[in-house]
């Protein structure tokens, strides 16, 4: 079967780090575009400074993947469906949860596949992690999600600004893995968010969780934003039958009782394209909203406490 053409919208740092080489290695897609703001080259492929340009030049292209900044994501979405796309967003899909109902009910009626990625649950260890825990069920799980702003979002004044969820940014790649591994829902009991004195978005927060549970087991999430070490992103369960399961690396590597069962690379954004094509392949949208919510319900609990300014 012949390659799909696709146009590649804001080409920053996960565009580039990405989106861009794993469409080059792909067997369903073609890289036939780009729209680059700033004019960004990739190849010898034609570049655009606006989506406007891009479907009036190239209307044969269609589909398209969204890798801006959340904050122009639903006008950019709404924008392709209408002009008759399928699109691919990435995470966080929105800056409002208003915003994302709009965009699913709107693909229906444009009757266009949307598909929201969550890039941390294409791993072999998450699979395996929740049909392990499906099989025995949940006492506890404590989430660690540490890294730096610095090295992960060198430069980028728009994470620190309303609409773009300081370290609930990275945070909300746990929240994908934690809410499709979980065999029970969760809820946020109570969090604790520290803002840098100049800066409107959190660089920590701490959080508790509550459920339905009648074992009532403890659930309980920290994230931080100026880890210098390494990159810590964890999630440690104990099992109802009282084993120690370990998802580390993102979701990359799967320790039961202190023992590696399952450690592998980084195929998420393959597995991403994978799952688009199959998508289009069945004309269906998958837009799962519930890491956005359980977020979105971290700010609604969330006690503010003013920690030192932050500067690059
Ligand atoms: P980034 O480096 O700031 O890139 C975003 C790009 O979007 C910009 O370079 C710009 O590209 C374009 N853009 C269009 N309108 C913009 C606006 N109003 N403000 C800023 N940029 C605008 O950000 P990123 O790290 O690639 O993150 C983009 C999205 O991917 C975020 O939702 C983020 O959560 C997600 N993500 C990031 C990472 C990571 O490691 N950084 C990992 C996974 C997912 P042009 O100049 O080409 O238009």
């Amino acid at each position: 079967m012949s390659r799909r053409k696709i146009a590649v919208i804001g080409i920053g740092k996960i565009a580039q780090d990405q989106h861009l080489p794993v469409i080059g290695a792909s067997d369903n897609f073609e890289l036939a575009a780009i729209v680059s703001t700033r004019g960004i080259g990739y190849g010898d492929v034609p570049v655009f400074r606006s989506p406007g340009e891009l479907y009036n030049a190239m209307p044969e292209i269609g589909l398209v993947s969204i890798c801006t900044p959340p904050g122009v994501r639903h006008a950019y979405v709404r924008e392709a469906l209408d002009a008759g796309k399928d699109v691919m967003m990435e995470k966080p899909p929105t800056t409002t949860i208003s915003e994302l109902d709009d965009l699913i009910a709107h693909a229906v009626r444009r009757d266009r596949v949307l598909f929201q990625t969550w890039h941390s649950q294409y791993n072999e260890a998450v699979y395996r992690t929740k049909a392990l825990l499906a099989e025995e069920g949940v006492q506890s799980a404590r989430i660690d999600w540490r890294e730096s702003v610095r090295k992960w979002h060198p430069g980028q004044d728009w994470v620190w600004e309303p609409g773009g969820f300081g370290v609930c940014d990275p945070g909300i790649n746990a929240f994908s893995i934690f809410t499709k591994v979980m065999p029970f829902p969760v809820f946020v009991e109570g969090a604790k968010l520290t803002f840098p004195k100049n800066r409107q978005t959190p660089v920590a927060a701490e959080i508790r969780f509550k459920s339905s549970q009648p074992h009532a087991p403890v659930l309980s999430a920290g994230f931080n934003w100026l880890e210098e070490s390494d990159e810590i992103w964890t999630i440690a369960f104990t099992t109802g039958r009282g084993n120690s399961v370990s998802l580390e690396g993102g979701g990359r590597l799967l320790r039961v009782n202190g023992k590696t069962v399952l450690e592998h690379g980084d195929a998420e954004y393959a597995g991403l394209y994978d799952r688009f094509a199959d998508l289009l392949d069945t004309r269906q949208s998958d837009v799962d909203a519930t890491p956005f919510r359980l977020m979105g319900d971290v700010f609604l609990m969330g006690a503010r406490e003013n920690g030192p300014a932050f500067d690059w």
